[in-house]
């Protein structure tokens, strides 16, 4: 009988419950650092006593798989791979009603909360997304100015500056998008302290 290398525990680590790969500690840092980032966050979360009210007032929790009070005990907690998971469906039940703001007794507001990861979300898709136009844009306009060169006697390579010039600005747009690190309510507050001294 053949004995595998790996345990049954070791292959499902990572995510138990789908086949993709996990994802990788940095980025989900910097997703909880882009919404903990945000000004207002500190005003939507003040503590979280894991009472329910919030969930038991929740009209999307009567119908969806969704809890507000999970929503704010995984910030709360600063848990990385439930913020992450739970961006992916579950924030979207929120009908922004508000009614669990009015109710938490630690003035916390989840549906602004719910609000602070959405917008991250939709930020995040639309850099890529802008990203990926620009980078399709320098693909088929190098590719054109490179043929008229042949076209008309391939002399002097002057697309060289229009590929490299426009190259540089492509590189740092994908810095933009994928390197950069958000700016922080810490950043702000180092910056403040700065100017003070
Ligand atoms: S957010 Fe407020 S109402 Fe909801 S579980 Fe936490 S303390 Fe309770
Ligand atoms: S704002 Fe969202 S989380 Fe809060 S009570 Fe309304 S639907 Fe529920």
């Amino acid at each position: 009988m053949s004995h595998s290398t790996t345990s049954r525990v070791q292959q499902y680590i990572g995510d138990p419950v789908t086949e993709q790969a996990p994802v990788a500690r940095e980025k989900l840092e910097e997703i909880f650092q882009d919404i903990q980032g945000d000004l207002r966050f500190d005003h939507e979360l003040n503590g979280c006593l894991n009472c329910g009210i919030c969930t038991a007032t929740c009209p999307a929790a009567h119908y969806y798989d969704f809890s507000p009070r999970e929503i704010v005990q995984l910030l709360w907690t600063e848990n990385l791979e439930g913020i992450h998971d739970a961006m992916q469906e579950k924030i979207w039940s929120c009908a922004q009603c508000y009614t669990c703001a009015a109710r938490c007794p630690f003035g916390n507001s989840p549906g602004g909360l719910i609000m602070l990861m959405r917008e991250t979300a939709i930020k995040r898709l639309k850099k890529r997304s802008d990203f990926r136009t620009h980078l399709l844009a320098y693909l088929l306009v190098n590719v054109l100015v490179w043929v008229i060169w042949v076209v008309v006697g391939a002399g002097f390579p002057w697309p060289v500056f229009v590929t490299g010039g426009w190259g540089v600005g492509l590189l740092m747009d994908a810095w933009e998008t994928y390197g950069r690190r958000p700016v922080t309510e810490q950043d702000v507050q180092a910056e403040m302290q700065r100017l003070k001294r």
